[in-house]
C-alpha cells in the first residue's frame, strides 16, 4: 500500500499568518513567509488534513492524491 499524499492549495487572501497550520503539520510541510504561510516541502505531505481542519480561516485545502 502506498502512502497517502496531499496536494495543497493556500488561499492567500484568507490567510492571516497565525501559523497554527505550521505548528500542527506533523511532517513540516508548511512554513511562514512573512505574513502568509507557504508550502515549503510539498513532497512531505501525508494528507493528514490537520492544516485544513485547524486553520481558523479556511485558508488551506488539501486534496488527497494516490
Ligand atoms: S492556520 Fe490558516 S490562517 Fe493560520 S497561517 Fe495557516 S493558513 Fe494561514
Ligand atoms: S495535510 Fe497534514 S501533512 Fe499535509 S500539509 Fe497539512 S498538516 Fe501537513
Amino acid at each position: 500500500m502506498s502512502k497517502a499524499k496531499g496536494k495543497l492549495e493556500v488561499i492567500e487572501k484568507y490567510c492571516k499568518g497565525c501559523s497554527i497550520c505550521v505548528e500542527f503539520c506533523p511532517t513540516k510541510v508548511l512554513a511562514m513567509d512573512a505574513f502568509t504561510v507557504k508550502v515549503a516541502n510539498p513532497d512531505a505531505c501525508i494528507a493528514c488534513m490537520q492544516c485544513e481542519l485547524r486553520c481558523p480561516d479556511f485558508a488551506i485545502k488539501v486534496e488527497k492524491i494516490a
